[in-house]
């Protein structure tokens, strides 16, 4: 089984009741390799009855799944996880074939899919509801946690599988059925992801293909219970806008346009190896990439020296070669981001290394890793995502200018500090209006704690024991086990209690 077959055998499918099923849809979309344009294969646009067919049954199998015991959801989802594991190879070739990343960056993003699932196997059983004091004495009052029902998925390009797995591992382990809507430009990868969950009754786990029609009919079906959406602005507004005709259960993650900031106490080289990550990991199309950088100017002269420095050792190529960079994902979001970059450089950035295609590459969609200074707090860079590799500075004289700068942002996803003062640190992390603060540690995620935005970049949290509680509804519970008769509020209303007995 070659990563190419699979694509092959994969296209014009969508994954519903357990098997892979083709699609009956005239309309596809080809898959190029944005390494070197050659066609992959073809995404079929699911026809309204495929997406209400899987739909069916995804209701049919939680029903069951929801019965099951909770350790008995444990043990699938660590199987899940283990089957992973066994297929890790082929699924980051495909990965990196179909988006870009380099093959280093699909395995990792396999690796943290085990860990999310391995996590939420344990807490999902862990607590589902609580005690509560009760309000009458001789009752039993308590919460139950109960899942939302059927989960819609739908998901952007950039980790297909990571983002997937945090939703699914979470909604699955709640008790719920997930159906699937990957981006148009990763649904071949994800199709193969769905073999993972063979263990699994059939229509618990399922994929629909297409484009923005499936996921609108997936948000917008009385079929679904709720959705979880990670993908851009305009979409996640168009999303929360149809949840609001029926108050759907929604999780929205968005865009970021994270800061990192740079104090003179810093480690200069080991923040500059720190800022080339954050900024220039798979192509800059990170939603928590290093968008926007404030530097003490006291050491912004060094560090763009060393940054550059880092910039010029990246090895940028096809994803399967040793490099580490690969290309972006198409001829779109290049265009978009070439947009960004001759704006800024128009409005008066200079362009300190990088700024345009690397030579003699030409049939795929690569990037120089570039750095950008004299870049002031209005320009369009700084507030746009711009989702590409690119590092645009800004010299700040002052921790409470580089505060102030990073909150005048309508994002707020993350946010990065170098120092080694912990007043700093500590003010960094209590006055930055986002959903994470990272100290000298960018990028990190954890699964035991919660991920997720303020402002524009969404609402809700994945991971942790919030991104548990994202897909359970709670259900409080009274029991009188005596059937005792209420009478200091039942009727008839006693005559000294009324109005006359006390006015
Ligand atoms: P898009 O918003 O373009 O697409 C996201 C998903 O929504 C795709 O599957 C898309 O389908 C689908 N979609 C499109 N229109 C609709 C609609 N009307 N109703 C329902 N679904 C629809 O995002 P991108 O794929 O371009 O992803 C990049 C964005 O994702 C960036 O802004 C990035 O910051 C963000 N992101 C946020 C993360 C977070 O956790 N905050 C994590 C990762 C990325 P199709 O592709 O087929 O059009």
């Amino acid at each position: 089984m070659s990563a190419t077959s699979e694509f092959t055998r994969l296209s014009g499918t969508f994954f519903v009741a357990g098997s892979h099923k083709p699609s009956a849809s005239d309309a596809s979309y080809p898959i190029h390799d944005p390494s070197n344009g050659a066609q992959l294969g073809h995404v079929a646009d699911c026809l309204t009855e495929e997406v209400d067919e899987v739909l069916d049954a995804a209701r049919a199998a939680q029903r069951d799944w929801w019965a099951e015991s909770a350790l008995y959801r444990a043990e699938k989802l660590h199987e899940v996880g283990r089957a992973v594991k066994e297929i890790k190879p082929v699924l980051a070739e495909m990965l990196t074939r179909e988006m870009g990343k380099t093959y280093k960056e699909s395995a990792d993003e396999i690796d943290w899919c085990i860990t999310a699932l391995d996590y939420y196997a344990e807490v999902g059983r862990h607590e589902m509801g609580n005690v509560v004091g009760p309000a009458t004495k001789g009752q039993f009052h308590y919460t139950i946690k109960e899942p939302m029902g059927v989960v819609g998925i739908i998901l952007p390009f950039n980790f297909p599988y990571v983002l997937l797995c945090w939703e699914a591992a979470a909604a699955l382990a709640a008790g719920n059925s997930v159906v699937v809507k990957p981006s148009e430009l990763t649904s071949l990868c994800t199709l193969k992801f769905m073999e993972v969950f063979d263990c699994l009754a059939p229509g618990l786990v399922q994929c629909v293909t297409g484009g923005g029609r499936v996921g609108q009919q997936l948000v917008s079906s009385a079929k679904s219970d709720m959705i979880a959406f990670t993908g851009s602005v305009p979409t996640g507004q168009a999303v929360v806008r149809a949840c609001a005709d029926t108050f759907k259960p929604h999780l929205i993650e968005t865009s970021g346009n994270d800061p990192f900031i740079v104090m003179p106490s810093a480690p200069l080289r080991v923040a500059a190896r720190g800022a080339a990550f954050a900024a220039f990991l798979n192509a800059g199309q990170v939603c928590t990439s290093a968008e926007r950088f404030y530097v003490h100017e006291d050491v912004h002269d060094e560090f763009v020296r060393l940054l550059v420095e880092e910039a010029g050792r990246i090895r940028v190529g096809s994803g399967l070669d040793d490099v580490d960079m690969g290309p972006m994902v198409n001829q779109r979001e290049r265009d978009r981001y070439e947009g960004i970059l001759a704006r800024a450089v128009e409005q008066g950035a200079v362009v300190e290394c990088g700024g345009s295609r690397p030579g003699g590459m030409d049939a795929g969609f690569f990037e120089e890793p570039t750095v950008l200074t004299n870049v002031l707090p209005d320009m369009e860079i700084l507030h746009d995502e711009s989702f590409g590799p690119i590092a645009p500075i800004c010299k700040v004289r002052s921790l409470d200018e580089a505060i102030a700068l990073a909150n005048d942002s309508t994002f707020g996803l993350g946010a990065n500090i170098y120092t080694m003062r912990l007043d700093e640190a500590m003010r960094a992390v209590n006055e930055i209006e986002t959903g994470m603060v990272w100290v000298n540690a960018p990028l990190l995620d954890n699964d035991a704690g919660p991920f997720g935005g303020r402002k524009l970049s969404g609402t809700g949290r994945q991971l942790g024991a919030e991104g548990l509680e994202s897909f359970r509804h709670t259900k409080l519970a009274m029991i009188d086990p005596t059937a005792s008769e209420h009478d200091f509020w039942w009727f008839p209303f006693a005559t000294e209690e009324g109005y006359r007995a006390n006015s």
